[in-house]
């Protein structure tokens, strides 16, 4: 496995290597949803590169870029033993050297939800998944299912702007109660980390309603809220019950599928999860 820091070292590493390649985009501290990608990629593709960037320009100015957690010594002994062939691992200055400023807005799909939330973050991921598909020239890329939103905003830039390299999306890795892998789960305090269920659990329940027949988008929101009323530590962001496709939010009888999507705040950690009804 070669670790490369650059660039040009990275596309020379590339260069060396004959067959097709699968990237996976990360901000590190990996966990097994991470893993589960890299597998993915691994049964696809001739080789696997694996990006380990913390994102700047996918921070607000209040978020947590500083606290976001980083273990690269123990990332890259994972990654190892995962059969990783090539690790990229650029500095912030590489990724975006003075002067640079062009970014890739991707329209309405980045706008509700996280986007509301989260001005210009979908702006620096479309920014910085463009930036490492041109360096890594991969056949494929994996992208997890949990970050649904994202998911969308990279395949309409991939759309929008031509770019050859396939977009695979993972169905979400959770613990064994329910909860999506996320590094930042770090930040949950113990007992936070069991209100925690209440996520997985309130999209649970909703399929389940879905699947008894529920089809009321106004009910289907209903069952994830009152779910998560019922633990005091965690505080709800959104529940949105939208369009797969378009994100827009529905109201009335639901007719084709739809994401049913959550993000909460439990003390430090805000967290996000989803699941998609009637696929
Ligand atoms: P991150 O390091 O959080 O930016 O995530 C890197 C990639 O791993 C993204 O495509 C995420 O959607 C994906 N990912 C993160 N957590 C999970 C999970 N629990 N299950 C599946 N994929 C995940």
């Amino acid at each position: 496995m070669q670790t490369l820091h650059t660039i040009p070292d990275f596309r020379r590493a590339h260069a060396a290597l004959a067959g097709s390649l699968g990237l996976v985009p990360t901000m590190g501290y990996l966990h097994e949803g991470h893993l589960t990608l890299v597998r993915r990629a691994k049964e696809e593709n001739d080789h696997v590169a694996v990006s380990i960037f913390v994102n700047p320009t996918q921070f607000g100015p209040a978020e947590d870029l500083a606290a976001y957690p980083r273990d690269l010594d123990r990332d890259l002994a994972l990654l190892r033993k995962a059969g990783v062939d090539l690790v990229f691992n650029p500095s912030p200055a590489e990724m975006y050297p003075p002067g640079q400023e062009s970014m890739i807005d991707t329209g309405s799909v980045s706008q509700p939800l996280e986007g509301q939330r989260r001005p210009g973050h979908f702006r620096g991921v479309a920014t910085v998944v463009a930036k490492l598909f041109n360096i890594a020239q991969a056949q494929r890329a994996y992208f997890g299912a949990k970050d649904a939103q994202q998911v969308r905003v990279i395949q309409r830039m991939a759309r929008d702007l031509d770019v050859p390299t396939a977009i695979i999306v993972v169905p979400t890795v959770r613990e064994p109660d329910g909860l999506a892998m996320s590094s930042r789960n770090v930040y949950l305090t113990p007992p936070e980390r069991i209100a925690a269920r209440c996520l997985s659990r309130g999209l649970r329940l909703a399929e389940a309603g879905y699947a008894g027949g529920e089809r009321s988008a106004d009910a289907l929101r209903e069952v994830v809220r009152q779910t998560i009323a019922a633990e005091p530590l965690v505080t709800v962001d959104y529940i949105s019950l939208a369009d797969s496709e378009t994100l827009a939010e529905l109201e009335g009888p639901l007719t084709r599928a739809a994401l049913l999507s959550l993000a909460v705040r439990i003390g430090k950690a805000r967290l996000i999860d989803n699941v998609t009804l009637g696929e």
